[in-house]
């Protein structure tokens, strides 16, 4: 009588590939578009990576909390003071409007820039860079009437209302 062999046709190396590759179909994936790892599963539905992501969020929030019952002018609260700036920073091109104008400009940081430029409506905002700006700035030269104003044209009007229901400057 022999003892069946463990493993046929390979090491344990193999086996575990060949499980695998029938298993992985099988396996809900993380919920996050375009992301094709393995679900923790319930309750969470998103992989090991997206739930690090997360992790570090709520500890970045846990941190903050804690922080604002100390010292506010202490290093670690100016610490988190200029990560929370950071996070606020985001290239963007933004459209807004003023009576009879439209401003079409670039910013690393919305919040303080609608803080100094005057305006009545933000008609978009969407991801940009300088070269986006100056993009737009072209296109629509036409209706300048001065630095980066514009008159409120239907044209110019329909334009941002389209970037801003696409949420990009350019169509798909
Ligand atoms: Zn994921």
């Amino acid at each position: 009588m022999s003892i069946a062999r463990p493993f046929r046709g390979g090491d344990a190396t193999d086996l575990f590939d060949r499980v695998e590759a029938k298993m992985a179909p099988l396996r809900p994936r993380c919920i996050y578009p375009d992301c094709d790892k393995d679900s923790l599963g319930a309750p969470t539905g998103i992989c090991m990576g997206h739930a690090m992501a997360v992790w570090k969020v709520m500890e970045d929030c846990w941190d903050d909390m804690i922080a604002s019952r100390q010292n506010p002018d202490s290093p670690r609260q100016q610490v988190i003071r200029q990560r929370h700036e950071a996070k606020q920073r985001v290239d963007s091109v933004y459209i807004v409007k003023l009576g009879d104008r439209v401003k079409i400009g670039f910013t690393t940081n919305m919040h303080q820039r609608m803080r100094d430029v005057p305006h009545e409506e933000i008609l978009a905002v969407v991801p940009g860079t300088m070269q986006d700006e100056a993009r737009c700035h072209a296109a629509f030269a036409h209706l300048r009437v001065a630095g980066e104003w514009f008159r409120a044209e239907p044209e110019l009007l329909q334009f941002a209302r389209e970037v801003d229901t696409r949420g990009k400057l350019d169509g798909a």
